[in-house]
């Protein structure tokens, strides 16, 4: 008997199910990477944080309106005091309505947390790394040292959790490596998605510019050495996926500025202040926090999430074209948590 009967779901006005949530818990990160923050980064004031029981309201508010996959991201979220009490406390709805749980990272701190995250019920983690070089590494993260995120990325490994890597497609840093990046993926037994880098917060437009190597590129090199079998596997997101059918690996493609996953959109992001955005592209959001503040019980807080679902947007405008960025995005990837 199903012990939590569920409330009516979120589905937004284009029929779209809401059965995925991103949750940033800090705008804090051990790293500083050229493409998300500037090195001297003003964060936050702590009193505008949710607290991790706030965070925890909040995630279990979704889950009893439908949400069955969560995603714990940041900043980094393996830096907030206190995370892995509100990762135990998130898993008890593991199997009585959420489905999964899992995390972004950086795979900092991944090396003490790994075992810990494995026995409360995570099954898989993605953990950012664009390179294998030590120095292309410490310039990319500024703060960042290689063998830790390794260390951190074995530690997972061994304690059972999937990893999947994310590197951020990086013209003139990267994409010498792109096969030395496959085949180490291959050996290691890790799936590996690369993400068109995104024009957010003011990192620079000439390295904006200078760096933006599309992925329809990377593809096609790839396909110079190996026969990609389109898969059909859709997250609901912007990503792609393909077979390498030489070595039987999964290799994913996120190219967020493209339109063509919007119909399928099932997800929306909470930032570490308690703004929902109900889509990557757009400014429009709803303030969480007042209601979760405003009142103990959840009544105020479910409405607003109703009637911000109720306008989530068809889709996003990006525009890299004329080698002007249209729709850049003024908030950093660090504040929505990518
Ligand atoms: N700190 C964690 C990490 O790095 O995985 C989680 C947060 S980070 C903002 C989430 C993802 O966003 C990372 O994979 C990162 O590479 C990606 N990201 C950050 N800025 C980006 C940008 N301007 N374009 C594309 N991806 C970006
Ligand atoms: Fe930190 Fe992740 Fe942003 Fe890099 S991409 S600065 S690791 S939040």
């Amino acid at each position: 008997m199903d012990m939590h009967p569920p409330l009516p779901a979120l589905i937004d006005p284009f029929a779209r199910p809401i059965t995925y949530l991103r949750v940033s818990v800090t705008d804090r990160c051990d790293f500083r990477c050229v493409y998300c923050m500037a090195e001297h980064m003003q964060f936050l004031p702590k009193a505008d944080l949710l607290t991790l029981e706030e965070l925890d309201r909040l995630c279990t508010a979704f889950i009893g309106l439908g949400v069955r996959k969560l995603r714990i991201t940041g900043g980094e979220p393996l830096v907030r005091r206190g995370i892995m009490g509100f990762f135990r406390q998130v898993a008890r709805h593991l199997g009585a309505g959420l489905d999964e749980l899992t995390l972004t990272t950086n795979g900092s701190q991944l090396a003490r947390h790994a075992a810990e995250l494995a026995e409360i019920g995570v099954r898989r983690v993605n953990v950012s790394l664009d390179t294998l070089d030590p120095d292309k590494f410490a310039a990319i993260t500024r703060w960042g040292r290689l063998p830790q995120v390794l260390e951190g990325i074995a530690a997972a490994t061994a304690a059972g959790l999937r990893v999947k890597i994310n590197a951020v497609a990086l013209n003139g840093v990267n994409d010498a490596e792109l096969f030395e990046l496959v085949r180490w993926c291959g050996d290691e037994g890790h799936d590996l998605t690369f993400i068109e880098v995104m024009p957010m917060g003011e990192m620079g437009e000439e390295n904006r510019l200078d760096q933006y190597w599309p992925l329809s590129d990377l593809r096609a090199q790839l396909a110079e050495r190996f026969t990609l079998i389109d898969l059909a596997e859709r997250t609901g997101g912007p990503a792609r996926y393909v077979r390498l059918a030489e070595t039987g690996q999964k290799i994913g493609f996120i190219t967020p500025l493209t339109h063509n996953f919007c119909e399928s959109c099932n997800r929306v992001r909470v930032t570490c202040t308690g703004e929902l955005y109900m889509c990557l592209g757009q400014e429009d959001n709803a303030d969480l926090r007042a209601p979760l503040r405003a009142s103990p019980d959840d009544v105020a807080l479910e409405q607003t999430i109703r009637a911000a679902i109720a306008r989530k947007p068809k889709g996003h405008d990006f525009d890299y074209s004329r080698q002007k960025i249209d729709g850049q995005m003024t908030r950093h990837m660090s504040h929505t948590g990518g």
